[in-house]
């Protein structure tokens, strides 16, 4: 345990337990922010969030090995924890949990929580155990503080929706929060992953917002053709992506894929994976709630 000003980090499961104990014993609500660290203007939106609605705010770093595939970038991914308290403790978070792998995943370790169906679909199908891993955290994470809240980021949509239907199905007493995705100037979604683009790579990721703000266009115009708002899309990302993991429109709530050939109802997920340079980035609107993504508008 470390006091850096008036934000504590602790590295140990057990002192943050207390800690997170001795909270709830006076009364105090307790919120979960959990991350991996790299924290950018979206990770502190979501710890302010959480202070405005908590007594006791813990922030969670923690690259976990387990929701990243062989050929990914868990040894290359920014670990920034020095500049990373500091944006916590601006933020308003009272302590940061920086645990170490081995902690997490004691010897031996074979447990892993699976939440089956929504997990299927887009990312579940790029990055096979992916959801797996990040399932199995959260659980972690939970059974460690004990939140009454946990924030997470509609920019990663289909995990936002995975660990509602964890927190269901498993009776965690923790209310989720989506909090709206925090974008550039120009309406590129935040991301940790945007560190890996060179200026030429940062300017053509413009094209993802663009993309989803002619899906909602389309889609506010009265555009109803699953295919046509997703072909829009991938008119916008094919000359810019290295690669495309995929471009889906899908229903909201089950993430079930909608065919080209379907008539969407009215409210809908539009979904965008592709590869800029080497780095993987994700993006989503759902059209028929969201509005044209800030930035994107020209
Ligand atoms: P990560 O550190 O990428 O695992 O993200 C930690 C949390 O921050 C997750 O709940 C993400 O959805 C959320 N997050 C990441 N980027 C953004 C963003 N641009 N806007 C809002 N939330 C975000």
């Amino acid at each position: 345990m470390t006091n850096s000003s008036t934000i504590m980090l602790y590295d140990n499961i057990d002192s943050l337990r207390e800690a997170c104990c001795s909270a709830r014993a006076k009364g105090q609500r307790v919120a979960l922010v959990p991350t991996m660290g790299a924290l950018h203007r979206g990770h502190l939106t979501l710890i302010r969030h959480a202070r405005s609605v908590a007594d006791f705010v813990v922030v969670s770093i923690f690259v976990n090995p387990t929701q990243f595939g062989p050929s990914e970038d868990l040894a290359s991914y920014p670990r920034t924890l020095r500049e990373d308290m500091q944006g916590c403790e601006q933020a308003g978070a009272d302590c940061v949990f920086a645990p170490t792998a081995s902690q997490m995943y004691p010897d031996g370790e074979t447990t892993r929580v699976h939440v089956s169906g929504l997990t299927d679909w887009l990312c579940g199908r790029s990055r096979p155990g992916h959801f797996d891993g990040v399932a199995t955290i959260v659980s972690k994470l939970f059974v460690i503080v004990g939140p009454c809240i946990a924030v997470f980021g509609r920019k990663d949509y289909q995990q936002l929706k995975v660990i509602e239907r964890l927190v269901k199905d498993m009776l965690f007493d923790v209310q989720v929060v989506g909090v709206p995705t925090v974008r550039e100037e120009d309406g590129l979604a935040l991301s940790s992953r945007n560190r890996y683009l060179n200026p030429q790579q940062r300017a053509r990721a413009r094209s993802i917002s663009q993309g989803l703000a002619d899906a909602v266009w389309l889609f506010d115009k009265g555009q109803r053709s699953a295919g046509a708002i997703r072909r829009a899309v991938l008119g916008r990302v094919t000359e810019i992506a290295a690669g495309i993991d995929y471009v889906q429109v899908a229903d909201a709530e089950t993430l079930v894929p909608i065919g080209d050939e379907e008539t969407i109802g009215e409210r809908v997920l539009v979904a965008v994976a592709i590869r800029v340079g080497n780095a993987r980035l994700i993006d989503n609107v759902v059209v028929g709630q969201d509005g044209v993504p800030k930035g994107s508008e020209s």
